[in-house]
C-alpha cells in the first residue's frame, strides 16, 4: 500500500502523523508523505486513511 495525500484537501490536523509517523509528517500545516514506500502495516496505513477527518488520504496499491 502506497498513501497519498491530497493536499488541497488536507486541513492539517496531524492525525495521520500521529498514527504513522515514519510515513506522514505535517510541514506548514499540509501532511506530506515522507517515505511512501515505508508503510509495511496495512492496518497502520488504514487507521490513517479513516481518521482523516476530510478524506485526504488514498492508498494506492
Ligand atoms: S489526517 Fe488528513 S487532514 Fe489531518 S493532517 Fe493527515 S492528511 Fe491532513
Amino acid at each position: 500500500m502506497k498513501p497519498v495525500v491530497d493536499e488541497g484537501l488536507c486541513i492539517g490536523c496531524g492525525n495521520c502523523e500521529q498514527i504513522c509517523p515514519s510515513i506522514f509528517q505535517v510541514i506548514d500545516d499540509i501532511s506530506k508523505v515522507v517515505d511512501p514506500e515505508g508503510c509495511d502495516m496495512q492496518d497502520c496505513c488504514e487507521a490513517a486513511e479513516e481518521n482523516c477527518p476530510v478524506e485526504a488520504i488514498t492508498l494506492e496499491d
